[in-house]
């Protein structure tokens, strides 16, 4: 039985290991180890040159790490995947590893801050281009698209606005051109698979979700195998030509013998062994311990978030609440399709009395946490007006979907009736 034939109850506790050969030890072992024994010169030797595959020094492989990609690979029902130091890494990775200086990426506008300031900013400072363009209208990546583009770039549910991504569409318009679409997946792991609608790259922030206990920073970027780059070697020469930096590999035919994976060995042995983002195997155990309970977790979440939806859509002082149950139309339409696992832990809302409000009701917050973060088993709670949208004009912060009054929301698993209790006594001081 392939381990993708099970479902991702049984894959988050089996896949990618069983029992320490070494010892018999059941839980995954922290392999806490810089370098790795060669059986000889041949053995070595092999190993550097992609011959066999094996392990060679930590930054670039370690068997601890290993069992999290495998885990994250047969979830998603990809071909491999790599970990990296955090989430942002696995972002920057993802593009750099197909655009060099000169080319472009398309990317949707709904963005993760982060993700934006490294697009608009160190990207292009390094000579790639990232043109934004607003996902509700799918063709706009097409007409972004030029000779020099090497990849499309979206989050499946981006916050604040909560409207899910138009994968299949996007991904159908890159097919024609030979360009991947690369999905940051991480406020909706097992919610949505989007390797099922054509996605080819899925980027995780493994700090989230997927570790559910806010104890570690990580990323991941998981290739689905599936995407046809030898079809296109003016499109991707990234892949498709000599790689001076390895012996003048190309990546396509060179990992021919291994499998469809030339994408992400490609990012490992070259954009990893440089850049030096490693995934620390201690960081790789506890995001280990987070996944082994993720379904059971993503459910709670996603029950607690439409709880509290619904709360705050019956409550006097809510102008609009934001959650993909909500929606109508076109929206509506994409949260049922890609959603197809649960529409996710996060809430957001706007108090009528406006931006005082929010931060009255965000300071009187006596059990969600007050962070800039989402994805952990605590609740979680932030006035984006007053601190991460705060540098943005106005006219900006409305068309990121930020009111002055718009609280986000990161729902956590605790009993409902108590994460009800604290928001209806924040809401009481707050207006
Ligand atoms: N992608 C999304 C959607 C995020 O929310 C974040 C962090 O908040 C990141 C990527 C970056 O992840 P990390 O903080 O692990 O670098």
């Amino acid at each position: 039985m392939t381990p993708n034939s099970k479902n991702p109850e049984t894959l988050v506790l089996h896949a990618g290991y069983r029992a320490d050969p070494a010892t018999g030890a059941v839980a995954v072992p922290i392999y806490q180890t810089t370098a790795y024994q060669f059986q000889s010169t041949e053995h070595a030797s092999n190993l550097f040159a992609l011959k066999e595959l094996g392990n060679i020094y930590s930054r670039i492989m370690n068997p601890t790490n290993d069992v999290l990609e495998q885990r994250v690979t047969a979830l998603e029902g990809g071909a491999a995947a790599l970990a990296v130091g955090s989430g942002q890494a696995a972002s920057a990775m993802a593009v750099q590893n197909l655009a060099r200086v000169g080319d472009n990426i398309v990317s949707s506008t709904d963005l993760y801050g982060g993700t934006w300031n490294l697009f608009a900013n160190t990207l292009r400072d390094q000579g790639i281009e990232v043109r934004f363009v607003d996902p509700a209208d799918p063709e706009a990546f097409r007409r972004a698209t030029d000779n020099k583009t090497r990849a499309y770039y979206a989050e499946t549910l981006p916050n604040p606005k909560l409207q899910v991504f138009p994968i299949a569409e996007v991904a159908a318009i890159g097919r024609e051109f030979g360009i991947p679409l690369i999905m940051d997946n991480t406020a909706a792991p097992l919610l949505c698979r989007p390797f099922d609608h054509g996605a080819a790259v899925i980027v995780y922030s493994t700090t989230k979700y997927i570790g559910g206990h806010g104890t570690s920073i990580g990323g991941l970027i998981v290739d689905s195998g599936a995407f046809p780059w030898e079809d296109f070697p003016e499109r991707q020469p990234a892949l498709n030509s000599p790689d001076p930096s390895y012996h003048g590999a190309v990546w396509v035919e060179a990992v021919k013998p291994i499998g469809p994976v030339a994408y992400i060995i490609k990012a490992r042995t070259t954009l990893l062994r440089d850049l030096g983002s490693a995934f620390s195997p201690f960081n790789a155990f506890q995001v280990i311990q987070g996944l082994e309970t993720l379904p059971l977790r993503m459910r709670e979440h996603c029950r607690n978030a439409q709880a509290v939806a619904d709360f705050l859509g019956n409550h006097p002082a809510v102008a609009t609440v934001i959650h993909p149950s909500r929606q109508t139309g076109e929206a509506k339409r994409r949260s049922d399709t890609y959603l197809s696992g649960g529409l996710g832990g996060l809430v957001g809302f706007e108090l009528k009395a406006g931006r005082d409000a929010g931060r009255k009701f965000i300071d009187s917050l006596q059990m969600f946490y007050h962070v800039a973060n989402i994805g952990d088993s605590r609740s979680l709670a932030i006035h984006p007006a007053s601190t991460t949208h705060s540098q943005l004009s106005a006219e900006d912060q409305l068309s990121t979907g930020v009111s002055d009054g718009y609280v986000r929301l990161s729902v956590g698993i605790e009993h409902i009736d108590d994460i009800i209790a604290d928001l209806e006594q924040a809401l009481k001081q707050a207006v």
